[in-house]
């Protein structure tokens, strides 16, 4: 994958990795994603979503639906049916312009005596985010031919193989194409209408073949001649609006209105008010890196697909953890949101930061109900989340010979509420709003606090509180006690929900007699979490500087060979339960978290012995490690960690690509560039900045914001520069130790080699 740095290019066709490349050029626009498949061929998994459009598969799990396929295009010369898998084909170049958001493919195709230049272009508008457009052409270059181009909707549109749509009305309809389809399970309709204008002026014939909805042009070209069309499509779902609409035919009248409206803007007007779009978010965010094209263009296409991804105008959906990409993981959430995600968004758009938080808030009638259906009080926030908060995680997976499997996440991986917490205590320190708490975020966390008060066991003999039957991040251990991870984190979100609504009751009086009145809170619940806090276990022994993951983790036997090899070996979950052996960034996760709570001393003596049995057995694990190799001075390490977040879907290493992109690889590895190589790290107080560059870095620049304050770092092997682009407030800045402001609109320099403050 080469070009200049804002571009990803796959030069030449790749059969058996279609499904790789539909997932590496998915484009989406925060409502609808779609892969990005040929418009020719049904390889690599078609797939649009929309997303908050869930339903439920045979196995009765939550999922999106695939929706009809709005690319589909056929194309005959000469009686040939064109195939990129399987025709002659003498070009084939696709490239993801990251700075516009459009896709681009150019193919020549060798067909009997003739040579035809296929020229293709699609975008999913930023401005209008139920619109989708694409553009086709066709030129002869040698010879002649008689050609058919059809285009319009592909109805088969399954979902690992299974039907999870019907179609309620599928033909030709105001001068376009209309489909309206329902989901079996959850009655959600979805309706797609298309326009399409031909440069033959005239109107297509419709056509319906099969699964099939298509507009048909049929035109006999000379070499030098060419034939193109631009087709514009209007999405709308029974969820858009408020109340629901219902009924098929408001969702067709929206969606047709919405073809109509895009069609009057036409092709060239709609793309240049999306790339206008796309260049006002790079403007806010854009990260450079000198001395290094191959992490400046992997930084920046992964900044792009969560820019794409993410909800600007629907807080009843978040981030998936494989973004609107692909099926993998049924598009749930998961804490690779709020930890991994999220952070780009709070230090560049934290309007946006603040919508996926507010998802979190209006799921929690179903936290709630998870917790009470398990005997506990307060809120459950679930491992998997999809729309209304309920636990959504699979109880089972069945392998291909038809064998179960139980998956028990949902069961014991509890932490996903103390992480949503610390996302909320997070985005509150950086952006300094307040609000947050008091419209929803004091009642998260106090129900939150309930249900980890419900949940702990009184240790009588050692006299403090401990947390039984979890499971920290570090999956090959399902039911263990007293995660450190997770106690930690429970103590913290425990101490934020008392701090907040201590606040609350001083400052706002009246609207925390509501609250209170309202989730029915005793005085005595506040003590008791205070309680619980002071009491919790903390599986810290200071002897050694070290967490122990949890109970019994130290007597696990030992792994023999290469952890990074693990998953070569055979080993049943049972086995694998008393291998010391950990599956991601766990107690280094932790102690990222707590970056200001331990001196290096304590990190590197959990470095030096976690790291060695630590398999890195998911996308998250690198980016967490790099941050923190890079805090250890360690940065060759912190080097490698970096490439091989930033590359889990631009790189050759990971198969599971064609299932999704790596939502959380991507958020983390601009945490890996911003926090770790560059040590921005922002606190109450200060801005602080720690550089550990890379030796072939030359510069680095980033965009911020702290406390509504735009500012931009640039760090350098001999300088950071911080430049404070607010006129009226300055900065405050913490640089090897000592503070120092960066006046309003004014620039400051700290020149020499700069180390960890
Ligand atoms: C990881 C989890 C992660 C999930 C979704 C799993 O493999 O262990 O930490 O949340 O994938 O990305």
């Amino acid at each position: 994958m080469g070009s200049d740095t804002w571009s990803v290019v796959q030069d030449g066709y790749e059969a058996g990795r279609a499904g790789h490349f539909a997932t590496v050029f998915s484009l989406a626009n925060g409502v609808v994603g779609t892969r990005g498949t040929d418009e020719e061929s049904r390889a690599g998994v078609p797939s649009t979503y929309v997303a908050g459009t869930f339903t439920r598969d045979h196995l009765g799990f939550k999922m999106l639906p695939n929706t009809p396929n709005w690319l589909s295009t056929r194309l005959t010369a000469n009686g040939e049916r064109f195939e990129p898998g399987s025709s002659r084909l003498e070009g084939y170049r696709r490239t993801l312009a990251l700075r516009e958001g459009v896709v681009r493919r150019e193919v020549v195709w060798r067909v009997g005596g003739a040579r035809l230049r296929i020229e293709s272009e699609r975008f999913l508008c930023l401005t209008e985010p139920r619109v989708a457009a694409m553009q086709y052409g066709v030129t002869v270059e040698a010879g002649t031919v008689q050609l058919f181009v059809e285009t319009g909707f592909d109805l088969d549109a399954p979902f690992r193989g299974e039907r999870t749509i019907e179609t309620l009305t599928a033909g030709a309809r105001d001068g376009g194409l209309l489909v309206v389809s329902e989901t079996t399970a959850s009655g959600v309709r979805i309706a797609s209408a298309a326009r399409v204008a031909a440069s033959t002026g005239g109107a297509g014939t419709p056509v319906r073949e099969g699964d099939l909805l298509l507009e048909r042009f049929e035109v006999e070209l000379r070499a030098g001649e060419s034939f193109r069309f631009e087709k514009v499509v209007g999405f709308s779902t029974s969820r858009d609006g408020a109340p629901a609409v219902s009924g098929a035919g408001d969702v067709a009248e929206a969606a047709l209105a919405a073809a109509r409206t895009a069609a009057q803007a036409g092709y060239a007007g709609l793309l240049e008010r999306h790339r206008a779009a796309w260049a006002r978010e790079w403007a806010a965010c854009a990260v450079a890196i000198e001395g290094d094209a191959r992490a400046e263009r992997a930084l920046r296409y992964s900044m792009f697909q969560l820019l794409g991804a993410v909800s600007r105008d629907d807080e009843r959906v978040s981030l998936g953890a494989k973004l609107l990409s692909g099926d993998g993981y049924r598009h749930h959430v998961f804490w690779d949101t709020e930890l991994f995600m999220m952070p780009m968004f709070v230090h560049t758009q934290p309007a946006v930061a603040r919508g996926m938080l507010r998802y979190r808030f209006g799921t929690l009638d179903g936290a709630r109900r998870n917790a009470a259906a398990n005997g506990y009080r307060g809120a459950w926030f679930p491992w998997e989340s999809a729309d209304d908060g309920r636990e959504a995680c699979p109880t089972k997976w069945v392998d291909e010979a038809g064998g179960e499997h139980p998956i028990r996440c949902g069961e014991f991986e509890l932490h996903s509420g103390c992480d949503v917490a610390e996302a909320v205590r997070y985005y509150v320190r950086v952006t300094g709003d307040e609000t947050l708490l008091w419209e929803g975020g004091v009642e998260m966390l106090l129900e939150m606090g309930r249900f980890w008060a419900s949940r702990v066991v009184w240790n009588e003999a050692a006299a403090r509180y401990e947390l039984h039957h979890v499971m920290g991040p570090d999956e090959w251990h399902e039911d263990v006690n007293n995660s450190a991870y997770t106690n930690v984190l429970v103590q913290r979100a425990l101490r934020t929900a008392v701090g907040v609504a201590e606040r609350m009751r001083r400052e706002r009086p009246d609207e925390w007699g509501a609250l209170a009145g309202r989730i029915g809170l005793e005085p005595a619940e506040l003590d008791e979490m205070t309680r619980v806090a002071d009491g919790m276990f903390i599986p810290f022994d200071p002897a050694t500087k070290r967490y122990v993951e949890f109970d019994g983790f130290d007597s696990l036997t030992p792994f023999e060979g290469d952890p990074r090899r693990a998953h070569t070996v055979f080993m049943s979950e049972d086995e694998r339960r008393q291998v010391k052996i950990v599956k991601q960034a766990d107690v280094i996760m932790l102690l990222y978290l707590l970056w200001e709570e331990h001196e290096l001393d304590v990190i590197r003596a959990n470095w030096d012995y976690y790291v060695p049995l630590t398999e890195h057995n998911t996308s998250l694990s690198a980016s967490t490690h790099a941050i923190v190799a890079a805090w250890l001075g360690k940065v060759d390490e912190a080097y490698e960690f970096f490439v091989e977040s930033a590359e889990a879907d631009l790189g050759p290493t990971r198969p599971d690509t064609d299932g999704g992109l790596h939502g959380a690889a991507m958020g983390g590895t601009w945490m890996a560039v911003v926090h770790g190589l560059c040590g921005i790290r922002l606190s109450d107080e200060h801005v602080e900045i720690a550089p550990h560059l890379p030796a072939h870095w030359t510069g680095v620049t980033v965009p911020l914001m702290w406390r509504g304050i735009r500012f931009t770092v640039a760090v350098s092997p001999r300088a950071i520069e911080v430049t404070n682009a607010d006129e009226a407030r300055g900065l405050p800045l913490k640089v090897s130790g000592a503070v120092r402001e960066c006046a309003p609109g004014a620039s400051v320099r700290f020149p020499g080699r700069l180390e960890r403050a």
